[in-house]
């Protein structure tokens, strides 16, 4: 056991445990009370990931379960976790130059120096 803080693999104490039932240590030097190994709910990131990966790729939900030995549904929550989180589509090319073009306009009009 390794102290996160001040790096001691020495005097590492057992400190009960906290709620979600990780084991607790204390380290014996600076006293930080820390957990090792915090309990993984549900599956590793690695393997979220990779079924998303897969899924691009374009692999079905179920085959990705085969495969990873996972629930086809839980790979299906992954998914759209993960297309929640992605910033939304890039805009045409002309859409973006014409806000570009307005947007220079109103720099232009407010006569301040930029900062960009
Ligand atoms: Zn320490």
């Amino acid at each position: 056991m390794k102290c996160p803080k001040c790096q001691a693999n020495w005097k590492q104490y057992k400190a009960g445990f906290n709620p979600s039932g990780s084991q607790h240590y204390r380290c014996g030097e600076c006293n930080r009370v820390y957990t090792p190994k915090p309990i993984q709910q549900g599956y590793p990131e690695e393997t979220r990931l990779l079924a998303i990966r897969m899924y691009v790729e374009g692999s079905s939900f179920g085959s990705i379960g085969r495969v990873l030995k996972v629930n086809p549904q839980s790979v299906a929550n992954w998914v759209s976790q993960y297309t929640a989180k992605l910033p939304n589509a890039p805009m045409p090319a002309k859409v973006k130059k014409a806000e570009l073009d307005e947007l220079y306009t109103f720099v232009g009009k407010k006569k301040t120096k930029s900062t960009f």
